[in-house]
């Protein structure tokens, strides 16, 4: 007979290791965290660039911690050491390399199942996978000959290349101002005004077409693009064309629906998953961090997810344990 854990937290970015921490404090026992990567914070360590500013209240929203990780401003390298620290790797069965493709409710409890065929059960199933696991791509066709130019973050860029950024959240600001010293960089959002993003990055942004540093393309859309002697040839449809030696596609994360549907997940008519004031969705399972659908998603709020679960369930049975 298999054991059983009482919490298996599916991963291993903000919002996982905050439930997981919590449940280390709050007494939980048998806590078992599964990773796809091979290390945790997978969306921290691909899409934020080296040394990048960190802000606590992203986008301005301020929000009020709640739990036990004293999460404040700071670069990408002191979050993922503040993450280090707090996952607390000893006191949990932390399985990385491991990504889970369905969990079933049983009688008393769930089957979680992963993509090479192991079974594990749990009491209590927290969903915690982020939206960056699936970057959006846009509906035009890319050569085939330039996919590996086409990228979703600027790891490859080699510096004096003309790269074309394409978005209008906070990934496209950052990345176009990142790059914008070693590269001639053009920033393309099919609005006039970006309103979506950090103020902050706005500015910079803004800053850097004011001074010329960067082309804008604001307010048009791309409609086709072709191989030109391995170059991206890109049609606008204000009847201008720009040639790139790479295509930054900076769209964000799309919620991965066919996930959520095979843990039996409920989604409202925007494909977002009902979750209560408890984060728990009608099947009984627990959604955390950007997953639950919050407005571009923020590391506090999914730390407070975080703490917000723990505090459902392990305060009652703390009490039990002790009165038993
Ligand atoms: C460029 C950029 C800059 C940002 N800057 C800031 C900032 O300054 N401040 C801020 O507060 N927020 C910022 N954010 C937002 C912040 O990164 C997210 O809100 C936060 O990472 C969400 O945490 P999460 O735990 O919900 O998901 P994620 O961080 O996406 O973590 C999910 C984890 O689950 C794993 N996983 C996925 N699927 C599976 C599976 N099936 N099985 C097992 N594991 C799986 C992933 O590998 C990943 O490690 C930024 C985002 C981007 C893209």
């Amino acid at each position: 007979m298999k054991s059983v854990y009482d919490i298996a937290i599916i991963g291993a970015g903000p919002a996982g290791i905050a439930t997981s921490c919590e449940a280390v404090i709050f007494g939980v026992k048998k806590i078992l965290m599964f990773e796809k990567g091979d290390n945790h914070s997978q969306t921290i360590r691909k899409y934020f660039n080296d040394n990048k500013p960190v802000d606590k209240d992203w986008k301005g929203i301020e929000v009020e911690l709640k739990g036990h990780i004293d999460f404040q401003d700071g670069t990408k390298e002191s979050t993922l050491d503040l993450f280090e620290e707090s996952l607390g790797k000893k006191l949990i069965d932390a399985k990385f390399n491991t990504e889970i493709s369905k969990v079933s409710k049983l009688k008393n409890r769930f089957k979680i199942e992963t993509t090479t065929g192991e079974t594990y059960f749990s009491k209590r199933v927290v969903v915690a996978i982020g939206k960056m696991g699936k970057p959006n791509k846009p509906d035009y066709k890319i050569p085939s000959s330039l996919k590996l130019k086409a990228n979703h973050t600027i790891s490859d860029c080699k510096g004096n290349e003309d790269v074309l950024v394409v978005g209008g959240g906070d990934s496209a600001c950052e990345y176009a101002y990142f790059i914008h010293q070693d590269n001639r960089v053009t920033f393309n959002y099919r609005r006039e005004e970006i309103t979506k993003a950090n103020p902050k990055n706005v500015k910079n942004l803004m800053n850097c077409i004011e001074d010329g540093e960067i082309e804008a393309k604001l307010g048009v859309d791309i409609e086709k693009i072709e191989d030109e002697d391995g170059k991206f040839k890109v049609f606008y449809n204000d009847g201008t064309i720009g040639k790139y030696d790479r295509i930054i596609y900076a769209l964000g994360g799309v919620t991965p629906k066919e996930f959520l549907k095979s843990c039996s997940v409920s989604l409202d008519e925007n494909e977002k998953p009902f979750i209560d004031e408890k984060n728990k969705n009608s099947a009984g399972v627990y959604l955390a961090g950007d997953i639950c659908g919050s407005i571009g998603g923020s590391i506090a709020l999914a730390l407070n997810h975080g703490y917000n679960i723990v505090t459902d369930f392990a305060e009652v049975e703390v009490r039990e344990a002790i009165s038993a």
